[in-house]
């Protein structure tokens, strides 16, 4: 018997790693460990454990069937504080399945389920941000983004010392300008949609956004799915203005040489060279 174990890619974009494994229907997990953030769950491999929040996209197990493994092996393993975001409409049934988990175990692992709609922020961290967003793909399914938000002393009052900058803001004036820096945008599973009318997402630096299928055959299936064929990626690039684009959800019936090359035919040149398949890790203009 061959035995393969799991792999995961590992993309370095300046300050932010990016590490995951994404094939469709098998299992997707992308984690960015820079902003302690989990990009579904996968089989919950354990690079994921450390992480402290999981957000959900949908339901379909291979983005969701590690949620409890990643409860159960953090209170095995002592850490505490996990959570995970996910679509409001999850909320319930997970709920119940961790319950009746605890009855096969023996008990139910500490967990923390924290449903979200599409706009409702919720703070990672100080001044860190994860965004939903609506995605079509199944009922609720959300993309989030990641939002680095940073004040900045208002440009009329550069110059002026501390003591006085203090009284303005004692007296309740406003003294600084508050900008919003999305730094990832994972859109989950989905099919074409308006989430390139965000600038949570437009404006990303990175981009993880699946493009499922690459034949002229799978066309339909990408359509009943809800799902990217790289024919409609153009059309959704061309309005993004990310820095970095990786290319997740690729499924099996393709090889990736040829999504590479069929990529290469597809988008402008100048897009093309900011992609990098997840699970390729090259660029995909090298050869
Ligand atoms: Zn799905």
């Amino acid at each position: 018997m061959n035995t393969r174990p799991w792999t995961a890619s590992k993309l370095e974009f300046d300050d932010l790693t990016v590490i995951g494994y994404s094939v469709a229907g098998e299992e997707t997990v992308i984690l960015v460990p820079e902003l302690n953030v989990c990009f579904d769950i996968g089989r919950c491999p354990r690079e994921a454990l450390p992480i402290d929040h999981v957000l959900l996209s949908h339901g379909h197990a291979d983005h969701s069937v590690g949620l409890l493994y990643y409860f159960a092996q953090r209170d095995f393993q002592g850490i505490a504080g996990g959570k995970a975001l996910v679509p409001s409409n999850l909320v319930e049934p997970i709920e119940t399945l961790l319950r009746a988990w605890g009855r096969v175990e023996g008990q139910v692992p500490p967990h923390e389920i924290i449903g979200r709609k599409a706009g409702q922020d919720y703070e990672l961290r100080r001044n860190l941000f994860a965004r939903p967003f609506r995605v079509p793909h199944v009922p609720g399914a959300l993309g989030y983004s990641i939002i680095d938000v940073r004040h900045k002393l208002k440009p009329e009052l550069l110059g002026k010392e501390g003591p006085e900058l203090v009284t303005l803001k004692q007296q309740g004036m406003e003294i600084t300008d508050r900008t919003e820096v999305p730094l990832v945008a994972y859109l989950g599973d989905t099919g074409p949609g308006d989430y390139t009318d965000n600038p949570a997402v437009r404006d990303a630096r990175i981009l993880l956004i699946e493009c499922t299928f690459f034949d002229d055959e799978h066309k339909s299936r990408a359509k009943a799915g809800r799902h990217i064929h790289i024919d409609a990626l153009p059309g959704i690039l061309e309005r993004m203005n990310n820095q970095h684009i990786v290319i997740t959800h690729v499924t099996r019936r393709t090889h990736l040489g040829q999504a590479r090359r069929r990529l290469r035919k597809t988008l402008p040149k100048a897009v093309a060279e900011k992609v990098t398949f997840l699970m390729n890790r090259r660029n995909q203009t090298d050869e």
